[in-house]
């Protein structure tokens, strides 16, 4: 289990850009190809943008062609925590910051070999740091 990090709603929106807020703390979607890191390959680490937790490698970043950053791995298992998404007709499985519970995205299983997972990703939810 991860320390949790708690704020106010009017914490997060006083430190998020209004899209980052509106992604991480309202489960909202970008548009497809409109975020910062989509068509990013360079070598570094996904952080969460909330809190700073390192959440992927660019090593386990691949073109899924959604216009979407698309990770077939977690950094560590235990950054992130699955939660059943009923929002719409299909069932998905909602992905958040474990440490501060910031919307990620939703991690699908169509994704590519080592572990056939897709972890689709808005890029308002994370911060790139290069390496
Ligand atoms: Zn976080």
């Amino acid at each position: 289990m991860k320390e949790k990090i708690n704020k106010s709603d009017q914490e997060w929106k006083d430190i998020l850009s209004k899209e980052s807020y509106e992604v991480t703390r309202k489960a909202g979607t970008e548009r497809p190809f409109t975020g910062k890191y989509w068509d990013n390959f360079d070598n570094g680490t996904y952080k969460c943008i909330c809190c700073g937790e390192p959440l992927f490698k660019s090593e386990t970043k691949f073109d899924a062609g959604c216009g979407w950053p698309s990770f077939y791995e977690a950094q560590d298992k235990d950054s992130i925590d699955e939660l059943p998404d009923h929002s719409l007709s299909r069932e998905r499985t909602e992905i958040r910051c474990s440490k501060c519970d910031a919307h990620l995205g939703h991690v699908f299983d169509d994704g590519p070999n080592p572990t056939g997972l897709r972890y689709c990703v808005n890029s308002a939810a994370i911060d790139f740091e290069s390496s």
